[in-house]
């Protein structure tokens, strides 16, 4: 095992990664930006470097910096979290030549899921069902015109380098599809700095369901069920739920069997999510995310399974510490993202924290950096922290929420805790019918009243 992992991330999933190396005994190191000096993951690491300025390419994705660190601490293995690191193949790479462990994928894998294009090839091969569209890259209005009319309209665009929903476009006829092909184009250079675009059916009602799955990087390798994260804003996700509503034990069974096969084929390394669009009774993949999600916490109340440890412990060379048969989905588990933003502008809302009381009892964690008198940096992302809820039931599960938000006192700043009130008490939320456009129309019609 690992005697001490640098973990190259910060907030709530620094910590989240702590936790699991002090419960496996390993000494922890954190990196931070001058501008996290007092975050609550450098306060609780063992040891911690600055590696650098607040912004983010100076520091969180500053390579060399990071490798001085390890160097330095003696770290054996850098942990990346999600986001900044977790996705870039060289940085695996450049690891492995520093002797320094990734506790990650394998870089190949890491990069043909990077690569969307490549992805839905890879995907296809290994018999998971995708999204009717181009086989490969579009690269002139003719062959766009030509995949569309074969498909049917609507279809969409999407940036072969995409990620956070960003650079997507749809085009409901033949006259938008050559003006959406060149917006679609301009945003994912200027995002992503790569042109390449594809095509595929737009789906008018989906669900967003994903699959989490472990491997051992050898040949075995497991599935644990499904999110449902269809409650989405902006292409992000917003609330996140597991079982999904709209499946039953043999949907889940059935594509998670095709996807452990897909990943035992692959010989896959540590935590992984498959993510399909669901509709009329259809799995349709999207994307594969080769690291730990933010609503990795959902999986783990329901199965009992810490996603954290296993990829250490594979990373390290060991063995999954559960089989296939092993895994048994108990109750119902739903989190919700509580972002410092205003709940019905969504405008970021830095600034200090000055009362933080977050709620607690049977069955309620809550995964977050914050703390009173913490002053929230505007360089970052928004999440203050995750509230995430077992029942044993969907019913008890959303009952335990409702009052869990109640407690829930996050004072200083605007947060998203009102839409969460406001969304667990909504009908049809309680009966589980939404797909991925939900919330948007519910935002858009003015569902959270002047709050
Ligand atoms: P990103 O990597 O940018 O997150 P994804 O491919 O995962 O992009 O898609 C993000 C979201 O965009 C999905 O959850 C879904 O809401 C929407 N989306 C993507 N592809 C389609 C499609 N073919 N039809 C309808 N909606 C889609």
């Amino acid at each position: 095992m690992f005697d001490k992992i640098l973990i190259a991330n910060r907030g709530e999933i620094a910590l989240r990664i702590l936790r699991a190396a002090k419960e496996l005994g390993i000494a922890t190191v954190a990196v931070h930006s001058t501008a996290d000096a007092d975050a609550m993951h450098v306060r609780l690491a063992d040891e911690s470097v600055c590696i650098g300025p607040p912004a983010a390419r100076d520091s969180y994705l500053n390579i060399p910096a990071l490798i001085a660190a390890c160097e330095i601490t003696g770290a054996d293995a850098i942990h990346p979290g999600y986001g900044f690191l977790s996705e870039n193949a060289r940085f695996a790479e450049v690891l492995e030549h520093h002797r320094i462990a990734f506790i990650g994928p394998k870089a190949e894998h890491i990069r043909i899921m990077g690569d969307k294009i490549e992805a839905k090839r890879t995907a296809k091969r290994l018999g998971i069902p995708c999204v009717p569209g181009s086989e490969g890259g579009i690269t002139d209005d003719d062959e766009a015109k030509r995949v569309a009319k074969e498909i049917g309209y609507p279809v969409i665009i999407k940036a072969a380098a995409g990620g956070g929903g960003r650079g997507m476009k749809v085009a409901r006829t033949e006259e938008d599809l050559v003006h959406a092909l060149q917006t679609a184009k301009t945003e994912a250079k200027a995002a992503f700095g790569d042109d390449a675009v594809y095509i595929e059916k737009y789906l008018e009602k989906p669900r967003h369901i994903e699959i989490q799955v472990l491997g051992d990087g050898k040949g075995n390798a497991i599935h644990l069920g499904e999110r449902d994260c269809s409650l989405q804003r902006r292409h992000q996700k917003v609330w996140e739920e597991g079982p999904s509503p709209a499946l039953n034990l043999e949907m889940r069974e059935r594509i998670g069997g095709v996807v452990a096969k897909a990943m035992q084929e692959l010989q896959y390394a540590g935590a992984g999510t498959i993510e399909f669009l669901y509709e009329d009774g259809e799995f349709y993949f999207i994307e594969m995310n080769t690291r730990i999600q933010v609503e990795h916490p959902v999986t783990e109340m329901i199965t009992g399974i810490d996603l954290v440890n296993e990829q250490i412990r594979v990373a390290a060379g060991h063995p999954l510490s559960v089989r296939q048969e092993d895994i048994k989905i108990e109750g119902h588990a739903i989190e919700c993202r509580v972002n410092a933003e205003h709940p019905s502008t969504f405008r970021p809302s830095p600034g200090t924290i000055s009362y933080f009381h977050p709620p607690g009892g049977l069955g309620v964690r809550v995964d977050s950096a914050a703390y009173q008198g913490y002053r929230i940096p505007p360089h970052y992302d928004s999440l203050v922290g995750k509230l995430i809820v077992h029942g044993r039931t969907r019913n008890e599960c959303l009952m335990r929420l409702r009052r869990a938000l109640d407690e829930f006192v996050v004072d200083g700043i605007d947060t998203t805790l009102p839409l969460f009130r406001t969304l667990v008490r909504n009908p049809e939320i309680q009966n589980g019918q939404y797909d991925i456009h939900w919330l948007e129309n519910f935002l858009k019609t003015g569902g959270l009243g002047d709050e």
